[in-house]
């Protein structure tokens, strides 16, 4: 476990370095798999009893879609790309209720705005220390080694430990790229 160095990660979203105009890439999805997507969303809701409102379906599956975390008002950018009309406070609220729902997960890093995930399945996040993009690591590509770790943990605490969440810290492949392109100063 002692390995240390960067992580190398596909970008989930296409990186900006200002948030304003990450609002501006159109997003790539074709239609038919926003269909399916915001379908799937809707099951999900019906599934837990929740009534689907077009805000909720709105940012679970622009969530959904980023397949990593946003903050608020990225998520209110890209929904207002697809041409609907709705107010950041609205989408604020809804994100708030969501997360009580145990829909959507927020991580805080040091001075960055919260951001948001959805909670569809087990996972860990790789973190971008260059331009802050949050990409989700499926739980099962690390379960081996978590059960070492957890192991070597408790060793280390006489804690019993059943469960835990990463949060790795490198760049992710884009600002890799930029740094390795980059002429030394
Ligand atoms: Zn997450
Ligand atoms: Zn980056």
């Amino acid at each position: 476990m002692g390995r240390t160095g960067t992580i190398l990660l596909a970008p989930a979203v296409v990186p900006q370095k200002e948030s304003v105009s990450r609002s501006q890439v159109k997003s790539s999805s074709s239609s038919t798999e926003n269909a399916a997507t915001e379908n799937a969303v809707r099951s999900a809701l019906r599934e837990r009893g929740l009534r689907c409102t077009g805000e909720r379906v709105a940012v679970l599956s622009t969530l959904t879609e980023a397949a990593g975390h946003l903050t608020v008002s990225d998520i209110h950018e890209r929904i207002r790309a697809t041409g609907q009309q709705v107010d950041l406070s609205t989408v604020y609220r809804t994100v708030t209720m969501l997360q009580e729902l145990d829909l959507v997960h927020a991580v805080a890093l040091p001075d960055q705005a919260v951001t948001y995930g959805v909670v569809e399945a087990a996972h860990h996040h790789a973190v971008c220390t260059s331009c802050q993009l949050i990409a989700e690591v499926p739980a099962a590509v690390l379960a081996g080694v978590l059960a070492d770790a957890v192991e070597l943990a408790q060793a280390a605490t006489g804690y019993t430990l059943e469960h835990g969440s990463l949060q790795l810290h490198g760049l992710c492949a884009r600002c890799y790229d930029e740094a390795s392109t980059q002429p030394f100063s």
